[in-house]
């Protein structure tokens, strides 16, 4: 069960833990910034006496700020591990329904245990939220006990000594919560925002984990890291643990693409969330938009040969967020040496969405903006780059990404160039194109991306049927 293992892998991280731990930086991914900026903390606990003697003011709090699953605990535990001292943990939470009297206890006797080892260990207290909530916040029940162990917590906190070298690390995902008595100079008092992984992190992360699995070659992780925005380190780690156990449910010993693409759906099917009413217009135009890209990119497969098979299209509501992800089998092709008609054919698949959303709904969203970008700088290597276009070999190469394209100049590389047309005028160091050669190369641009377009639309008017029907099983799982 999904949601089992989900619980599980969160719930690991909230047992209480006291000891040595040998998680190392290099099992954090993603994490790179905060990682620099915990280097001093390594250092100090490795010798506090050093900062003594200089007489340099040793950190002493460190709070991490983010969302769950994010690998807060896992880079306090680094920090500990990296430095070889030992890791003592609590969970805020604990504390919430205790009877009075016991979170404090709870409190005493974990600093009691640190403070008995008589050397540099890491304190970290999870949820810290949860004891440490502003007072107007918890409204007009205040609750004794947390206060209570908050107090304790507080007076345990100033009771050290920077030479014990004791370093505090607190998790929350409220930082604005949190009472500022916590926060004052010499607790918690250097505040890391840890974020969602982006797609390059949940790269990163998924590459950490796989690194202890038996993953085929062909399991493509930079493309699974594309498919998954929104997962946390946590969620990706379950995913390739779940891949896992579909190879072994399948008595394999390797993970293969296959295993990956039922795992996903599993893990996305355990954190999804009903669509909202006022997502539904949202989601219906995504779910247009990309069962309208995988049925042009079947239809020119079927054609060609050429493509990536198209393996599933998936759609998925997550809190306020859509997972939403088409599968291709294979690699993707390489791009690097090719020829005008196969870019074109990619330029039709890009374009798809947009064309799906004008056909199905009457019009078009700002969905595609994405897309429409790509498929012009796609289109303008063919003309510019390429020389691909009727203007013939003449290269230029777009050399400012500026706003409007009407604005952005040409570099000139080949000698040969047609005067009358592009001119030789040299500017900041690089040739211009004439205005009318400009106007020409653009004129080639917007033909081919609408001729791209209309072949879109034609293809996607012959399936109607099909991108209707996937497009309500799309709605239908949502
Ligand atoms: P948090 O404390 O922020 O709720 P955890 O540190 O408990 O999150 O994350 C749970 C697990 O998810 C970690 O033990 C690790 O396996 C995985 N994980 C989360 N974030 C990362 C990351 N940035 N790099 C590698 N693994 C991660």
């Amino acid at each position: 069960d999904p949601m089992q293992a989900m619980e599980f892998a969160q719930s690991k991280g909230r047992a209480r833990m006291d000891g040595r731990t040998d998680v190392k930086f290099s099992d954090v991914a993603g994490l790179d910034t905060i990682i620099t900026d915990l280097q001093d903390i390594v250092k100090f606990l490795q010798d506090p006496a050093k900062y003594q003697d200089l007489g340099a003011k040793p950190p002493k709090g460190v709070l991490l700020e983010g969302p769950p699953g994010t690998g807060k605990t896992l880079v306090a535990k680094a920090i500990a591990g990296e430095a070889g001292v030992p890791f003592y943990q609590m969970s805020g939470s604990e504390f919430v329904e205790a009877i009075v009297g016991v979170g404090a206890a709870r409190v005493r006797d974990l600093f009691k245990r640190a403070r008995a080892q008589d050397e540099a260990c890491i304190i970290f207290v999870d949820e810290i939220d949860a004891l440490g909530i502003k007072r107007a916040e918890a409204g007009i029940q205040t609750n004794e006990e947390r206060e209570q162990t908050l107090n304790q917590l507080l007076t345990e906190m100033d009771g050290f000594t920077p030479e014990q070298g004791v370093v505090f690390v607190g998790a929350t995902n409220r930082a604005d919560l949190l009472d500022p008595a916590l926060c004052r100079p010499g607790r918690f008092d250097r505040k890391l925002r840890v974020l969602k992984p982006d797609t390059e992190a949940r790269f990163q992360i998924l590459k950490v984990h796989a690194r202890k699995r038996k993953m085929a070659d062909d399991v493509d992780l930079e493309q699974l890291a594309r498919d998954l925005p929104g997962l946390s380190g946590a969620e990706l780690e379950n995913v390739l643990n779940e891949s896992a156990l579909e190879a072994v449910r399948r008595g394999s010993n390797i993970i293969t693409p296959r295993d990956v693409y039922n795992a996903v759906e599993r893990v996305l099917q355990g954190v999804r969330r009903p669509a909202q009413p006022d997502q539904l217009e949202i989601g219906k135009a995504m779910a247009v938009h990309e069962v309208g890209r995988a049925i042009v990119a079947i239809v020119i497969r079927n054609a060609t040969g050429r493509l990536e098979a198209v393996e599933r299209v998936s759609m998925i509501a997550r809190g306020k967020d859509w997972t939403r992800t088409i599968f291709y089998r294979g690699k993707d092709e390489d791009y690097t040496m090719t020829t005008k008609v196969r870019l074109l054919e990619r330029v039709r698949v890009i374009l798809a969405g947009r064309a799906a959303e004008e056909l199905v709904l009457g019009c078009a969203t700002s969905y595609a903006v994405k897309d429409l970008e790509m498929a012009y700088r796609l289109v303008e290597k063919i003309v510019c780059n390429y020389a691909m276009s009727p203007l013939g070999i003449t290269s230029y190469a777009p050399v400012t990404r500026g706003a409007g394209f009407m604005k952005r100049s040409f570099e000139v590389n080949v000698d040969n160039i047609d005067e009358d047309l592009f001119g030789r005028g040299l500017k900041g160091g690089m040739f211009q194109p004439s205005d009318i050669g400009q106007h020409k190369m653009l004129m080639e641009i917007h033909k081919m991306l609408r001729e791209a377009y209309a072949d879109c639309l034609d293809v996607l008017s012959r399936h109607s049927d099909a991108l209707e029907a996937a497009t309500l099983a799309l709605m239908e799982n949502m």
